[in-house]
């Protein structure tokens, strides 16, 4: 008999687990691949370690530095990655499905470093600007801060994706600032501790910021604080029993859960047999279903098209369904692989005689289908099956049983309303497409079926030449649907990070908000020495220093020169009739112009460590510039980042935002913006 190696769990920093216990198969042929260990993990210890040891390491990095660590991981889980694939193969993925599980996790990582690089500041507190003046001196001000909570994140996931699906939610918590738990699903928990070796292989990984479990979580959630969150995917009843945990509800700790998802696909009325939308429907409807042997939490399960084209859907869909070969997934030519184990081979099949009760095959063999490989018979392969339900408003169908597998049902609808009546059905969900060519029927359809969902794709001819998929929850995107989809949020760019820290509001004066946050607040105390803050390098320049330029009139010379310049001509700077006219009632300068002269009035012209401006944010004319009116500006330290990055000579820098007020005669103001600068460092 074959060796059985025996799966470890990562403890205190301690690989953990000598005696076999449960034999994981693997799901082409049922060879034992791994066995779980039987010692229990001590999670006193582990929660400990994480508190004690995972919170300061981490917290000794700020939000820049553990951005560059993720890229620094996913370039490593890269390097290694073929050792990845070898084994997830065990889990019945072909190799385009172990692609969405291994490189779409490092490229999780790969898009959280970068969205982390430029948008978190250094430091570890973000500033949920502006702040608001509270007062009518503006002495007493108020903002939004999000801090780190100064806990730990428990991570439980489920078995589909066990690489994508656990780096998806390490890398957010990684960001915040919070050391990992993770438990991933038991009967593909042999790729997910592969990849956790790989990870602390690295060295990159702060003592204690990912932590192991392999097997039951025993008394962890018991041992949770109100710091702490639990993040959860899985089934909508392990969802609901593991939500009901006293300890979790007394201390309010956040359960975020991704649960089951009765996903559907609607076809527009407006797309026959004919458009090519027909065929990127019905495209869509089969890889959906055959990716990942349909074990996607984001499958097409039900398939929403007009009556008049139930048929027409069906043949189509029947024939790509039947092009699909399945078997080992390392063999050439196979399209499908198996269900992850035997215990979920039972699971769909027991809920496609449920969803028999109300529905009739249409595609699918229960049995004796061709397999691709040698010693496939012991393997957990289902065929593709496509149902069509009986009644689509019948209770106990396909809006409420999900089949985890490649299966699917075909339901018809008379009108666009009945369409969106259906897709309401599932409850809840995580995703659903429209496929329409007209733009109208989009926008009829999308805000209605949004309410049920999570993310909404429409497809037609045009988005089909870039179009991610339907299945594919993207970093940038939120991931999570509302109800039986479990009512949680994941990805969705930097939101996710912020999923894992805490909001507070602040109040006080600006010069205290400026001092908290990190940032200039208007209104708080400016430094102003004899240095023009452009003569400053990165480290030397303090948050508030400011400069109060001199003065300049604006003349009609000025508005000629500078239309004659632009070629903008617009009337209310050349027309003194109409510029009377209008609400000015007077002719009044380029907004642009006011731009430019205020750049004249605060740059420092000489060779200096500013070494460029990349853009401006939160630009507004406040107030007209008329010929007469005297402006200056104001311009004031707002906020630094330092991304560690370096200019092509190796001198390295960092961004400065700098406020600007322009204000006129009147000290009112006329223009306010933010200016994005390059600063270098004095030292390299
Ligand atoms: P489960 O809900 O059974 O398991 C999900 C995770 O929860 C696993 O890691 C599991 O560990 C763990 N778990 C189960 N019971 C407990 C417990 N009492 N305490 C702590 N952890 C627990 O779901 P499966 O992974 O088996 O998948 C089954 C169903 O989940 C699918 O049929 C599908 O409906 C849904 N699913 C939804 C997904 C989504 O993203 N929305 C993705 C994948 C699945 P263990 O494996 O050790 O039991």
């Amino acid at each position: 008999m074959t060796h059985v190696p025996t799966l470890q769990s990562f403890i205190a920093g301690r690989w953990i687990g000598r005696q076999g216990a449960q034999v994981l198969r693997s799901a082409i042929d049922g060879h034992g691949v791994a066995r779980t260990h039987e010692e229990a993990p001590d999670f006193a210890e582990a929660t400990d370690f994480a508190r004690r040891r995972g919170l300061p390491a981490l917290m000794a990095m700020d939000f820049q530095q553990r951005a560059a660590r993720l890229k620094a991981l996913g370039k490593y889980l890269m390097e290694r990655k073929e050792e990845l694939y070898a084994i997830s193969q065990h889990t019945g993925a072909t190799r385009a499905d172990s692609w969405i599980d291994i490189e779409g996790g490092a490229g999780t990582l790969f898009a959280y470093a970068s969205m982390g690089t430029r948008e978190l500041p250094s430091g570890n507190l973000i500033h949920e600007g502006p702040a608001m003046p509270l007062g009518k001196q503006n002495q007493f001000a108020g903002s939004h801060i999000l801090v780190p909570r100064g806990g730990l994140a428990v991570h439980i996931n489920a078995f589909n994706f066990p690489v994508w699906g656990m780096l998806e939610k390490f890398a957010p918590s990684f960001l915040a600032g919070m050391p990992c738990i993770v438990k991933p699903a038991t009967a593909t928990s042999y790729v997910a501790e592969a990849a956790v070796r790989i990870l602390q292989e690295s060295g990159l990984l702060p003592e204690g910021s990912l932590q192991l479990v392999i097997g039951g979580t025993g008394d962890l959630l018991d041992r949770l604080q109100g710091q702490d969150v639990v993040t959860f995917t899985g089934s909508a009843d392990t969802a609901a029993r593991l939500r009901a945990n006293a300890n979790l509800i007394r201390h309010s700790i956040p359960f975020n859960a991704e649960a089951d998802s009765l996903n559907c696909a609607i076809l527009a009325p407006d797309v026959t047999p004919d458009h090519e939308e027909f065929e990127l429907f019905v495209r869509e409807v089969a890889r959906e279903m055959t990716v990942k042997a349909g074990q996607k939490c984001t499958a097409i399960r039900r398939i929403i098209v007009p009556e008049n084209r139930l048929d027409a859907v069906a043949e189509r869909l029947s024939a790509r369904l039947a092009k699909v070969v399945v078997g080992d997934p390392s063999k050439e030519g196979v399209k499908m692989g198996a269900l992850a184990s035997h215990a979920q081979l039972e699971d769909v099949a027991a809920r496609v005689d449920a969803l028999l009760a109300s529905s009739e095959l249409i595609h699918g063999a229960r049995d004796g289908f061709a397999l691709l490989g040698d010693n496939v018979a012991e393997g957990a392969f289902f065929a593709p099956t496509l149902l069509k339900s009986c009644d689509p408003h019948a209770e106990g169908g396909a809006h409420d049983i999900e089949a985890f597998g490649p299966v699917s049902t075909l339901m018809g609808y008379a009108d666009l309303d009945e369409a969106v009546a259906l897709a309401a059905r599932g409850k809840g969900s995580l995703v659903s497409t429209l496929v329409t060519r007209d733009p109208g029927v989009a926008a009829r359809v999308v805000p209605a079926v949004a309410a049920w969902h999570g993310r909404v794709h429409v497809l037609d001819s045009e988005a089909a030449k870039e179009s991610t998929g339907h299945g594919s929850p993207l970093p940038q995107l939120k991931h999570g649907g509302p109800g039986r989809a479990g009512g949680g949020e994941e990805l969705g760019s930097i939101r996710a990070v912020k999923h894992y820290l805490q909001r507070s509001a602040v109040q006080g004066s600006p010069s205290m908000l400026s001092a908290i946050t990190g940032e200039y607040v208007r209104g708080a105390r400016v430094i102003e020495t004899e240095v023009h803050p452009f003569r400053r390098h990165f480290e030397e320049l303090k948050i508030g220093e400011s400069l109060l330029t001199h003065r300049r009139t604006v003349t009609e010379a000025d508005l000629v020169n500078f239309g004659c310049l632009s070629g903008d001509h617009f009337y209310m700077h050349f027309d003194e009739i109409a510029a009377k006219e209008s609400q000015f009632g007077k002719r009044i300068a380029h907004g642009y112009f006011v731009l430019s002269a205020a750049a004249g009035l605060f740059v420092s012209p000489g060779v200096g460590p500013v070494l460029a401006n990349y853009g401006l944010d939160t630009l507004r004319f406040v107030g007209p510039v008329g010929i007469g009116d005297t402006i200056r500006a104001r311009l004031t330290c707002k906020r630094k980042i330092d991304q560690g990055k370096k200019s092509p000579s190796g001198k390295g820098q960092g961004v400065v935002a700098w406020d600007v007020e322009v204000t006129n005669q009147n000290d009112e103001l006329v223009a306010s913006y933010d200016i994005l600068t390059l600063v270098e460092k004095r030292e390299g």
